[in-house]
């Protein structure tokens, strides 16, 4: 069957036209109907969907590389699988099965990369809310193959922001080459990202330095178990400040999940001898600049690293569900997106804004 449910002609939803263009919510946008789904393809009734400052780089258009348009974004949604279309063979999931759909929509799994585990890097890789349309609308077209599933005890507000700052912080913990009693410092500790980067860095027994600025995201920050606080407003020399909590020594890696291209700065300097810098955040068109001789002597680690893939997803969720992590969140409606990315701009979010489809 391709579907049991009812499903509505028109939904809401949050669409720009263009790059940097106003963002209008619409509440007569289509919605596909299940007889036009391909193999492999569901229909996914949104409960809620996380905002992410990626979704502003789309919605700014301050990337290289430019998005589609006119663009529904969002990539941190979880709902109902609604419709499953006709002819697909061994859906992983079935009607009524509650998932998650993330940054990667979908990928060829075939491929050198896909095989090697790195599914985010498939040339063939969709992305919602960027290449294809996103989780900003009540019922969002994803894939059976790539949703992830929720499981039961974890609320959907609650698993959203796991699927995108969750998985892209877990994965890059993972290869930070960090082990328990090191020091990361995490600039943009603070947002979305950052703050659950906080918490999967203390279940590994690292000990934080969490770096962002205003007292809401002080508390937030080592409420969630950060030892060292630095404001980057406040505070001039973040070296200094990063060495005297290590000893002299420098952290035994940093990631970086600020949107901001200073975050970066002086990473390297803070690093100890051995030490990795995991790049998370996006600015658009910052670079990265290190002393070549000080990289090489130090023998520092640089690494990209760039959502996740299933498996990275299904643990991150896991932990969540474990009540190990927990994403700090404030619920809104859709129609609040246009504040919500004032919000990101001023940086007056602390955790994550959930957009709540059942508020109108
Ligand atoms: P956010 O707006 O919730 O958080 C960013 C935080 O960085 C804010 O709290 C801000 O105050 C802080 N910040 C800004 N400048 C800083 C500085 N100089 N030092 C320390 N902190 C600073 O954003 P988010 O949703 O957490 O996303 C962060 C970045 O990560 C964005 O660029 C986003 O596009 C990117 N991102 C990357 C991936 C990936 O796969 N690598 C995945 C998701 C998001
Ligand atoms: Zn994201």
């Amino acid at each position: 069957m391709l579907t049991d449910y009812i499903i509505p002609q028109t939904q809401i939803a949050a669409i720009i036209e263009e790059a940097g263009g106003d963002l209008q919510i619409r509440k007569d946008h289509p919605v596909k109907r299940p007889e036009e789904l391909a193999p492999g393809e569901c229909l996914v009734k949104l409960d809620c969907s996380g905002a992410c400052h990626s979704d502003l780089h789309a919605a700014i258009g301050d990337w290289p590389v430019p998005p589609r348009l006119p663009l529904i974004g969002g990539h941190e949604g979880v709902g109902i699988v609604v419709a499953i279309g006709k002819n697909t063979v061994e859906s992983p999931v079935k009607l009524g099965d509650r998932v998650g759909i993330k940054w990667i929509a979908n990928s060829c799994l075939n491929c050198e990369q896909c095989r090697k585990g790195r599914e985010q890097n498939c040339v063939k890789a969709l992305c919602s809310g960027y290449t294809v349309d996103g989780t900003f609308q009540e019922y969002v077209v994803s894939y059976v193959n790539y949703v992830t599933p929720i499981p039961e005890g974890l609320p959907s507000d609650a698993a959203a922001s796991i699927l995108c700052a969750g998985v892209t912080v877990y994965r890059a913990l993972k290869s930070s080459q960090t082990s328990a009693g090191d020091w990361i410092v995490i600039p943009g500790a603070g947002g979305g990202l950052g703050h659950l980067a906080v918490q999967y860095a203390r279940i590994r027994g690292l000990r934080v330095i969490a770096i962002d600025t205003g007292a809401e995201k002080k508390n937030l920050c080592l409420k969630l178990g950060a030892e060292k606080w630095i404001d980057f407003k406040e505070n001039k020399d973040i070296v200094k400040e990063v060495r005297e909590a290590t000893d002299g020594l420098g952290a035994h890696s940093a990631l970086v999940t600020a949107s901001s291209s200073e975050g970066y700065e002086q990473a390297i300097e803070y690093l100890r001898p051995g030490g990795v810098l995991m790049c998370n955040g996006l600015p658009g068109s910052a670079t990265l600049s290190a002393s070549v001789f000080f990289t090489v002597f130090k023998s520092i680690t640089i690494c990209g690293s760039y959502v996740g893939n299933r498996q990275d997803a299904l643990e991150a969720i896991d932990i969540a569900a474990r009540g190990l992590v927990k994403v700090h969140f404030a619920n809104r409606p859709l129609a609040d997106l246009k504040d919500v990315y004032n919000g990101m701009i001023n940086g007056t979010i602390a955790g994550r804004v959930v957009l709540d489809m059942s508020k109108k």
